[in-house]
């Protein structure tokens, strides 16, 4: 449990959460469970936890014997203009949360531990999963997130990891990885947990202000009423073109786009056919970009 780092560190541990910081003890720590012949579940966050993440935790810790939360925050799926330094890093307010949960340990790498000198090796996943919708606008942003995944599930080794469907496009991507590259992990898909009103927890919500949050509920009721208009038989194309209008009108400064696709290739949909199809939509209100979905009933 407290085998001492190659650096001399040694895992510390606040009210039963372990802290590993490095891959030695981490790998010491994962090979202890294994030989117990206990189920290991892994929840990779950014940090800033809010009830989204818990959701993911709660569902690992119904499966699994032992959870490991990842806190990284990934440079290589920041663009150059994004918002990597002004991320929210709250490390000792999660760690609180960590241990309300009950959650086992927190991995918590640093960049030279993740990216040591010389690191030269990128997971690109294609086939159309990466190419458009937040791939189209986040150049790079989904190399790295499979990358960085990659070497987290190499790292912990665990029986079944946890993404939320939140970010639907990363989860369909992951999914894709793990099956391509035979990867033996179970890759949980966990629904979103929203506010009351509706918007989408996000760690990124914090940077709304205070006239931003209210705007920022229209996301979902636009695409819960543009997913009951293509139900109902609307054009796809018309109805995403009005629901990106609404978004204006509501006060969204920018929409990266609102699309509706297949549930599992992410292939633009002309209409809806017999196989699940799911609607998207990234916006930009103020500095915070904002993305939501959510699926789309099968016609039949
Ligand atoms: P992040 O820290 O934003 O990278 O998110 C870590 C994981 O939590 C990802 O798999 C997200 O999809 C998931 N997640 C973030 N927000 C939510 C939410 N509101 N509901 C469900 N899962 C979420």
């Amino acid at each position: 449990m407290t085998a001492p780092h190659a650096r001399g560190e040694t895992p510390s541990s606040g009210a039963g959460v372990v802290v590993l910081r490095h891959l030695g003890p981490l790998r010491r720590q994962i090979e202890a469970w294994r030989r117990e012949g206990l189920v290991i579940g892994l929840v990779p966050t950014m940090g800033a936890l809010h009830r989204g993440h818990g959701a993911l935790m709660a569902e690992a810790l119904a499966a699994c014997d032992r959870v490991v939360v990842s806190l990284f925050v990934n440079p290589t799926q920041f663009a150059p203009h994004e918002d990597f330094s002004a991320y929210p890093r709250k490390e000792a307010d999660d760690l609180r949360f960590l241990e309300g949960v009950g959650v086992t340990a927190l991995y918590a790498p640093d960049a030279e531990t993740m990216y040591p000198e010389g690191f030269a090796t990128t997971v690109t996943v294609s086939g159309g999963l990466t190419e458009g919708l937040c791939g189209a606008h986040r150049p790079g942003h989904f190399a790295g997130v499979a990358t960085v995944v990659a070497k987290l599930l190499n790292q912990v080794r665990p029986d079944r990891a946890y993404f939320g469907e939140k970010d639907y496009q990363q989860l369909c991507v992951v999914r894709r990885m793990v099956r391509d590259l035979d990867l033996d992990v179970t890759v949980e898909g966990v629904a979103i947990v929203r506010e009351g009103d509706g918007l989408a927890l996000s760690s990124r919500n914090a940077y709304l202000g205070p006239a931003e949050r209210a705007i920022a509920p229209e996301l979902y009721a636009t695409l819960r009423e543009t997913a009951r208009a293509i139900e109902g038989g609307e054009g796809v194309n018309e109805a995403t073109a009005a629901a990106a209008r609404r978004l204006l009108e509501a006060g969204f400064n920018g929409v990266d786009y609102v699309a509706c696709v297949d549930a599992e290739t992410l292939a633009p949909l002309a209409k809806i056919g017999v196989r699940p199809a799911r609607l998207l939509a990234a916006a930009r209100l103020g500095g915070c970009r904002l993305i939501d979905n959510l699926p789309v009933a099968a016609r039949p």
